[in-house]
């Protein structure tokens, strides 16, 4: 039987949620949603669940995914509910929920607490300088193998372990039955959304935005590969040299254009940013300009009598691995991905 919780609104106004319980479910937004379908119809579905706290029901269900935030649903909503941001604090709680450190929910909820880690953060990047006696050809030679050290320990300890607790709420504890064949033949539904997502391009008016945020997963894959396994810092061939500026150039420009439209508020998906998404954007801009910043001193042969640089990016780096990366909003880039690859297991074992 359904445990309804009345209290998990408020819990839910942690993630960003907002207004929602003024909803009296007249079906405006799931009319206009261009991604609802009669067989995923949302966010209608999502609100009510919310409302009741059926948190049971909103743990196995994939629909807050299938969201892409274009915000029809907010405009259309006569009672100002918000269903685009309902189904946007859905995804954060989602993300507590499959974390199985407790970490991503407690720095979603607490401000402080994010603070707290990227100080702690910045305070182990300068003890392991200081000790190092701040010897820049060390700690650069640090900075590269922590890059490749941190990919497979985040991805082992904690994302990987997430997505399986993800899969255990959406197939297995429902008792959906999936061949392994299904498991494989769907495979190419993960990769395919992984890198294009695609499914926004469903969201009315929204190519300039898919494109940009197309440009950004290949400009940030394309940087990680160049600085760990074309190893940027220390390389001589041009080539990299100059592909590793234009991908830095990429990240940061994208990027500061995303800033710019949230501090403007000029779309719905603007208008109600949570200190996640903030720190989404402002580090992965950071990341792209110090890194192009690190290069070009470098090159300029500076970078010796200002290593405070190189601490600088590396912070950044440290942040954005060890914060962000696992237990931020990045995961969402994840989370959606293997949410399309569920779906459509979910779809073909029907
Ligand atoms: S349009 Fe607003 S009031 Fe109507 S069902 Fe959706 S959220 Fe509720
Ligand atoms: S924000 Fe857009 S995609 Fe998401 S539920 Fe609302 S109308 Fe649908």
């Amino acid at each position: 039987m359904a445990n309804i919780d009345p209290k998990f609104g408020e819990a839910l106004k942690e993630y960003g949620g907002v207004n929602f319980n003024a909803c009296y479910n007249c079906g405006n937004c799931t009319a206009v949603c261009s991604l609802s379908t009669p067989e995923d119809s949302f966010p209608r579905e999502m609100v009510r669940l919310s409302v009741l706290g059926l948190q049971d029901d909103l743990k196995s269900s994939l629909k807050p995914w299938l969201c892409y935030y274009c915000g029809e649903c907010t405009t259309h909503c006569p009672q100002t509910a918000n269903p685009g941001e309902l189904m946007m604090s859905l995804r954060r709680w989602l993300t507590s929920q499959y974390d199985w450190t407790g970490l991503s929910g407690l720095l979603y909820k607490s401000l402080p607490l994010s603070i707290i880690a990227f100080v702690l953060t910045t305070i182990g990047v300068i003890a392991f300088a200081a000790y190092e006696s701040f010897n820049l050809e060390t700690i650069i030679h640090f900075g590269h193998y922590f890059e490749m050290i941190a990919i497979g320990a985040v991805f082992t300890f904690i994302l990987l372990p997430n997505i399986i607790r993800m899969w255990w709420f959406v197939i297995l504890k429902p008792k959906i039955q999936v061949s392994f064949s299904t498991y494989v033949k769907s495979i190419r539904e993960l990769i395919v959304h992984m890198f294009t997502q695609k499914r926004s391009l469903g969201c009315d008016d929204n190519q300039v935005r898919w494109f940009e945020h197309l440009i950004l997963v290949f400009g940030y894959l394309a940087l990680l590969f160049t600085t760990v396994f074309l190893d940027w810092f220390s390389s001589q061939n041009l080539f990299v040299i100059i592909l590793g500026y234009v991908e830095s150039v990429v990240i940061f420009v994208v990027t500061f254009d995303f800033m710019g439209s949230r501090i403007k508020k000029n779309k719905e998906i603007n208008k109600f940013s949570q200190p996640s998404d903030w720190f989404f954007v402002i580090w992965l801009f950071l990341m792209g300009l110090t890194a192009f910043i690190v290069r070009a001193f470098i090159d300029l042969d500076i970078l010796e009598t200002n290593s405070w640089m190189y601490l600088l990016h590396l912070t950044v780096l440290v942040q954005w691995a060890l914060i962000i990366v696992p237990f931020g909003k990045w995961t969402h880039f994840l989370y959606r991905s293997f949410a399309m690859y569920f779906d459509k297991v979910k779809k073909m074992s029907a």
